[in-house]
């Protein structure tokens, strides 16, 4: 029997069973592209550890979410994004998730990003959550509303 894990398409890229190219990794995560950009720059940081999405963080995940973030700053300077002020980090809330593995989307820069994609990946969108709010109800609430 296959289990979650062999049928899961980002656990099979930490896995290297894809084509799909690596751009930074470590210990704890991957980073690569999104195959379907919302912006000029759009990267996706995966931990090696299947999670399903931003539910199931908790509290004590604040050091793991905050790891993502500081891939996602480096990859972005990495690729010379120009305006750091000018970038979008987070999570989409299930059940709006493409792939069930959690991942931090960062994409820059935010304010030339398509009308779709604002909807996709906007603040007020309710398909997506801001890291920096995911953050701060790790921290107060232990969970993500
Ligand atoms: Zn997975
Ligand atoms: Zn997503």
């Amino acid at each position: 029997m296959e289990s979650e894990e062999d049928v899961c398409a980002f656990c099979r890229i930490r896995d290297t069973d894809t084509d799909t190219e690596i751009l930074l990794s470590d210990e704890q995560l991957l980073c690569f592209r999104d195959v379907k950009p919302g912006a000029t720059h759009h990267y996706l940081i995966v931990p090696r550890m299947h999670i399903d999405n931003c539910k199931a963080l908790q509290g004590t995940d604040v050091p793991l979410v905050e790891q993502m973030v500081s891939m996602g700053w480096r990859i972005l300077e990495k690729n010379k994004v120009g305006d750091l002020d000018d970038v979008r980090m987070g999570f989409h809330i299930p059940p709006f998730c493409s792939v069930p593995h959690l991942h931090l989307h960062a994409l820059a820069p935010a304010s030339k990003m398509s009308f779709k994609s604002q909807l996709h990946y906007g603040p007020q969108s309710h398909w997506f959550i801001t890291v920096d709010k995911v953050l701060s109800q790790l921290k107060t609430r232990g969970k993500v509303k």
